[in-house]
């Protein structure tokens, strides 16, 4: 069960004397550290995820450390500058030993001044700096909230990766299908170390994601089918402005348990980059994710992995294995609905 809220520990620190080749950063306001994580803003990185989850995953951030950070005098700014997991270490238990309670949370995350650092997610805890951007919290947090990598074909050189490949989800590449939102008035004169870089938000999480990670949370969202089926799914990111308990997500599960997913992404709040609309196809547990570049396993088990994309046009179709079809059958919202109908897609597999 996913814990509501979701608490997650901030702590600031700052290293003294700092790492070689470091950035000059003045250590962010912490007013300025709540809005982009806790703000009631519809921007900071608790928003987001919870428009992303439907309302589910309920972060509370704490931020501690002081204006500056703790003092990290005597930690070897080198030594930890590529040591993600021991630099997070060695700030919880600074924190704690300077009175600090460290105990009690769902996540940890280290947010260290001045940059660079080994920046990203080591299970549920994070080293951060202050040359991330939105996108990029946006994407570590889904890891402290328990999300793995998004996967799908390699679009790159033969025999490449498979990591990554999904633009429909935050948890793939950084970049894609991204937007830049205007510099709210409260950190205008805020310096982020990338200047326009900063303000650059991400696609959604896939409603798969959150389906293979928290399915009995997710389950109202769900329309579970069987071949031949006709069921409706509404623009995901539409249900999410809505607050509606409408569903979002069709799964299949084939013989064998694999599930092949599809849901409707149309180009409005967190999916405004989301161009054209488009009906998403993903499986869970049928590909095979071959090896690392370093010819090791995956950490991942079952991630979600993207198949395609219909048009949301009847007859348009997308075949996801033999004898697995997947149609779009109408776009019409099928029975009555109060209000300005929401864009919805019914699809059949065949
Ligand atoms: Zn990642």
């Amino acid at each position: 069960m996913a814990p509501n809220p979701f608490r997650v520990l901030i702590v600031r620190g700052f290293w003294s004397p700092p790492q070689a080749g470091s950035a000059s950063s003045w250590p962010w306001p912490t007013s300025f550290c709540r809005a982009v994580f806790q703000g009631s803003n519809g921007w900071s990185v608790r928003d987001y995820w919870l428009r992303s989850t439907f309302g589910l995953l309920n972060l509370q951030f704490d931020v501690e450390g002081g204006a500056a950070g703790l003092n990290l005098e005597g930690l070897d700014a080198n030594h930890f500058a590529h040591r993600r997991a021991e630099a997070i270490d060695a700030v919880r238990d600074r924190a704690r030993a300077e009175g600090i309670n460290v105990d009690g949370y769902h996540g940890f995350i280290a947010l260290t001044n001045p940059p660079p650092s080994n920046a990203g997610a080591d299970r549920n805890r994070a080293l951060f700096d202050q040359h991330g951007f939105l996108e990029f919290y946006q994407h570590e947090v889904g890891h402290v909230l328990g999300f793995q990598h998004a996967f799908g074909p390699d679009r790159g050189d033969p025999g490449q990766e498979t990591v990554y490949e999904d633009d429909y989800c935050i948890m793939g590449f950084t970049g894609p299908m991204g937007f830049t939102i205007p510099t709210p008035p409260e950190a205008a004169s805020v310096v982020t170390p990338l200047p326009g870089n900063f303000w650059q938000s991400g696609r959604r999480l896939a409603a798969a994601n959150l389906h293979r990670t928290y399915p009995a949370e997710f389950s109202p969202w769900v329309g579970h089918v069987v071949m031949n089926q006709t069921t409706f799914v509404v623009g995901s990111s539409s249900v999410a402005e809505l607050g509606s308990q409408l569903p979002v997500l069709a799964v299949l599960t084939l013989p064998g348990g694999a599930q092949v997913t599809a849901e409707y992404r149309v180009p409005t709040v967190d999916d405004r980059g989301v161009t054209p609309p488009a009906v998403v196809v993903h499986s869970i547990g049928l590909r095979n994710l071959g090896l690392r570049d370093d010819g090791r396993p995956w950490d991942e088990v079952d991630p979600i992995y993207f198949e395609g994309t219909l048009q949301p046009r009847v007859g348009a179709q997308l075949t996801i294995v033999a004898g697995v079809t997947l149609r779009v059958v109408s776009t019409e919202f099928p029975g009555t609905y109060l209000g300005p109908k929401p864009p919805v897609v019914q699809l059949r597999f065949v």
